[in-house]
């Protein structure tokens, strides 16, 4: 059972419900968030009833979760969370653009992609300073350089930042360099205790499905961050193993409305990694709006022939703004619009789509 505490519910309340929770023999797991404490009682939940604690003070609900996963699941929270980055709403009716290189490099290409997103139209931006590659040998990221490079150059255009954590060890780091967003990659979906370590912070977390996770693994590996205290989560779609060989791998179109049905939290989509090639990203990211995304992670690079990572599914920056026009449209189509577009029309100077 959750029961869900009111805003402004005090610590005696808190220590009430938990003893009542505790007198029936059940454990009891607290998750303190920002806006509101949830605590759940674990154990034979049959001797519970929702009227034993929506009698007490500061309790705004209990109620039964049928679902593995609790407190990331819409049975208790009907309404989509927004997640907001520095004011950017995440998972309300806009939809959100981030975009950016797959890995920091040097500061010109930083400034320059920063300058291409921001004119495109992205509200926030992206860029790897420690890489998960498949071989050793492989360019490993610009590390905590790479951090500061990445912060510098979208600071310049009043873009947040997102940047993936591998390392726990470097969630200090993370923090004294105020990064905006913390993305826990594919590999390391089911890295519990770096999850639980990401629960612990108050920092919104981009969490990208593992690559060969089912819905409901991705939505425990939420719930792990949730269970911490940080409810501010965000999944991302990256595209998952099946046995085609034809792209990097297939976009799980399907998870996006099913995820809607499932959980309250924001999903959005990254086609640059899914397809693996730039000229497939139109066509998936189009896609993915259609079907309800509530934001885009896309790989942009000012010169890609030239990226020292993912170079075949980078776009350049006039595909990019090519790209937003197209999904202004499509977005409107479904009732939405792009952030950083005015009414779902990209407002046009000189041909370049302005951030408003
Ligand atoms: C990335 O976004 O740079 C990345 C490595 O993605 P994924 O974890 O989805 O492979
Ligand atoms: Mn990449």
């Amino acid at each position: 059972m959750i029961i869900v505490m009111q805003p402004d519910a005090g610590e005696s309340a808190i220590a009430a419900v938990e003893s009542r929770i505790l007198a029936e023999g059940l454990r009891v797991h607290v998750s303190r968030g920002t806006e509101r404490t949830l605590i759940g009682a674990i154990g034979d939940e049959r001797k519970l009833s929702p009227d034993m604690f929506e009698t007490l003070p500061g309790v705004e609900r209990a109620l039964h979760i049928v679902k593995p996963y609790k407190l990331v699941a819409r049975e208790w929270h009907k309404a989509s969370t927004l997640v907001r980055v520095r004011g950017i709403p995440i998972g309300g009716e806009a939809v959100q653009m981030i975009a950016g290189p797959c890995s920091v490099e040097t500061e010109p290409q930083m400034r320059a992609a920063a300058a291409a997103v921001a004119a495109g139209g992205a509200r926030l931006m992206r860029g790897g300073a420690f890489k998960p590659r498949t071989s050793p040998y492989a360019f490993q990221g610009a590390g905590i350089d790479g951090l500061k490079l990445l912060k510098d150059a979208a600071a310049r255009h009043g873009l947040p930042v997102v940047t993936e954590l591998m390392d726990v060890r470097m969630l200090d780091v993370f923090l004294r360099e105020q990064v905006d967003v913390i993305q826990i990659g594919t590999r390391n979906m089911q890295n519990f205790d770096l999850l639980k370590e990401v629960g612990r912070v108050d920092v919104p977390v981009i969490l990208k499905r593992g690559m060969s996770a089912t819905i409901s693994e991705w939505l425990m590996a939420a719930e792990y961050i949730a269970a911490g205290g940080n409810h501010r989560i965000i999944l991302c779609e990256r595209g998952i193993r099946t046995f085609e060989t034809a792209y990097r791998n297939v976009l799980d179109v399907t998870a996006i409305p099913v995820l809607k049905r499932e959980t309250h939290l924001p999903v959005i989509v990254d086609p640059s990694h899914a397809g693996g090639k730039a000229w497939m990203v139109s066509a998936l990211a189009s896609a993915a709006v259609a079907a309800g995304a509530d934001g885009l992670l896309v790989e942009v690079h000012p010169n890609p022939p030239e990226a020292w990572c993912d170079a075949d599914q980078a776009l350049t920056p006039p595909e990019f703004t090519r790209l937003m026009r197209k999904l202004s449209a499509v977005a409107e189509a479904v009732g939405r619009r792009m952030a950083g577009s005015a009414s779902g029309e990209a407002v046009q100077r000189e041909g370049i789509p302005i951030a408003l």
